[in-house]
Parts: structure tokens; sequence; C-alpha cells
């Protein structure tokens, strides 16, 4: 049975009665070629287990259950687990869970199924609207992922893997640089899908630091000292952090927050858009020190 087959796909829902579902983000892949590229850059290999997001009617799960050790498949739509039971039948190393991944106990699922696995990778085809919270709680739930391949919209992928100082660079990208490597790994137009959807896509797979390179003195004013600099993108450094942490930090104020800049050889009127990983924990640090001992 080929699945990227177009007629193929129709016959398996209707066998189900079933069809594409919009509030699901159901677009599924009809290009072979996309299909392996894919699953040969998420980095799937004998030794891991990947947990898969997002199956549908099972066309890069069949390809993950061929190059990985094991593959868990989280699926929200029961139609789609009915067909999943055919398209994958008699393949022993795939599971399929019919359940919401925002709902599911990640940590018990990897923990249940991938012991006897070196590696654990995620692969995930999602709805566009939750990419962007599920890659950000899968990177924040220490899950022990080794890499996570997703697909997103092509503009939301300029944004993951953007560099300090260009255009695209943001809070995101920052948050995603904290936890590992990211990259391009493919490039989809809207007519790899059925149906087709009305934006181009790309995939993008973040290598997950077992040891992160970076460790700031107290993460949460780190994300906060980030999230000031990107939410008021126009400001300098100095006024989106006094303007965001002022009011919480004693004695922060734009003088003594021009003298942090100073002391670690930034320019009084640095933006957050042009500081890496590494500056934004250096300045993150210095205002911690300074909030410990503001006199
Ligand atoms: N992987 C298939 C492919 O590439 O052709 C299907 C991709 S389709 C864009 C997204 C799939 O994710 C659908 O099968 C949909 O039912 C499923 N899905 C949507 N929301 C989900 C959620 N919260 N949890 C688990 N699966 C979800």
């Amino acid at each position: 049975m080929k699945l990227t087959d177009i007629s193929t796909i129709r016959a398996l829902l209707g066998q189900e009665q079933t069809d594409f579902k919009k509030k699901y983000g159901q677009n599924f892949l009809v290009n072979e070629g996309i299909v392996k590229k894919i699953v040969a850059g998420s980095g799937a290999n004998k030794d891991c287990g990947v947990l898969e997001i997002g199956p549908g009617i099972g066309v890069m799960t069949v390809e993950l259950s061929d190059a990985a050790k094991k593959v868990v498949s989280l699926e929200i739509d029961p139609d789609m687990v009915a067909i999943l039971d055919k398209t994958l039948e008699g393949r022993d190393n795939v599971k399929v869970i019919c359940q919401d991944v925002l709902k599911a106990d990640l940590p018990a699922i990897i923990a249940e199924n991938f012991s006897d696995c070196a590696e654990v990778r995620v692969c995930a085809n999602l709805p566009y609207y939750i990419t962007t919270p599920i890659i950000t709680m899968l990177l924040e739930s220490d899950l022990g992922l080794d890499s996570i391949t997703v697909m997103v919209q092509k503009e939301v992928a300029d944004r993951l893997v953007a560099k300090a100082g260009s255009d695209q660079y943001g809070a995101i990208s920052t948050f995603v640089a904290y936890y590992g490597k990211p990259y391009k790994i493919a490039a989809v137009s809207a007519g790899s899908f059925i149906p087709a959807p009305k934006v181009d896509s790309s995939v993008v797979r973040i290598d997950v630091y077992r040891d992160r390179p970076v460790k700031p003195l107290d993460e949460k004013l780190f994300f906060e000292v980030v999230r000031a600099a990107f939410m008021q993108r126009r400001k300098t450094l100095v006024n989106a952090v006094v303007s965001a942490l002022g009011g919480k930090i004693q004695g922060l104020n734009k003088e003594k927050m021009t003298e942090i800049l100073v002391s670690l050889g930034f320019s009084p009127t640095v933006r957050g858009e042009t500081l890496s990983v590494e500056q934004f924990a250096k300045i993150a640090d210095a205002i911690k020190t300074f909030s410990e001992n503001p006199f």
C-alpha cells in the first residue's frame, strides 16, 4: 500500500467514513521524497526510540519503523488510529497511542517504552497552531531527548534557526538556542500535502544539549531579560530591561543598568536583537548579582 498515493489516502478515509479534519490540521504528506528526507534527517537509527506526534495515516511512521528500534506514535483522532491499525499491520516495533500530546504524560511514555533505547528522538508533523507550544514544552520538560524534528511554517522555521543580529532573530530563537542546536533539514512546498495548505513549510531539527553550554545563575531571570528585550524590540536593552524589571529589582534604574552593560563591555545603547544566548546570560547574571547586593 503506497501511503503517498492520493487515491489510497481517499480510500482509507472512506473506509472509516471520515475525511480530512481541519480542526486537527490534517494535511497529509504525499511527497515520498520529502518523507524519506525527513526520516533520514531526523537521525532515527536502530539504537533509538522515536516518539512520533501526529502520525495521521502513518506515512512517516512506516519509514520510522524501518529506520528506528521502536516507534511510539501519539495521535489525537480515533479515526486515524483505526486507519493506522491497517497501515501498520505486522509492524511489531510500533505502538500507537490515541491521545492529545498536550495531555499526555510524556516522561511516563518515554520511561515505559524507551528504557532499552540508547537515544530518544521526537518526530512531529502537527497542526501549525500547536507547533510552537509543543516545541517549548518538549524543550522545557527535560525529557532527555536527543533531538526534536518538527514540520513548521517556513517563516517559523526561519525564526527558530535565526542567529543573533538577523531580522528573524527573536525570543524564540534565543530560547531554542539555549536548549540545543537548531537547523533546517528540508524545505517543503505546499503541494507536498493533501489538502495543500496556504503556506510553504520547512522541517527543523533541534539537537538537544545533554549538558547545556550556557548556565545562567537564575534561569527564570535570564528568560525575563530575553523576553523584555524582544517585547520592546525598538527600545535599547537598558530601557527594555528597566521598564520590565525595574519595579521588581530594587535600584535597577537606567543609570545602574547602563553601568552594568558598560562594565561587561557592551555599548550603553545595545539592543537585544544583537545578543547571543551567552551574552544574554552574562547580562542576566550581572543583574542577579546586583539584585542580591544592590548597595
Ligand atoms: N504525519 C502525517 C503526515 O505527515 O502526513 C500527518 C500530519 S497532519 C499535519 C497532523 C496530524 O496530527 C493529524 O493526524 C492530526 O490528527 C494529529 N494531531 C493534531 N493535533 C494533535 C494533538 N494535539 N495530539 C496528537 N495528534 C494530533
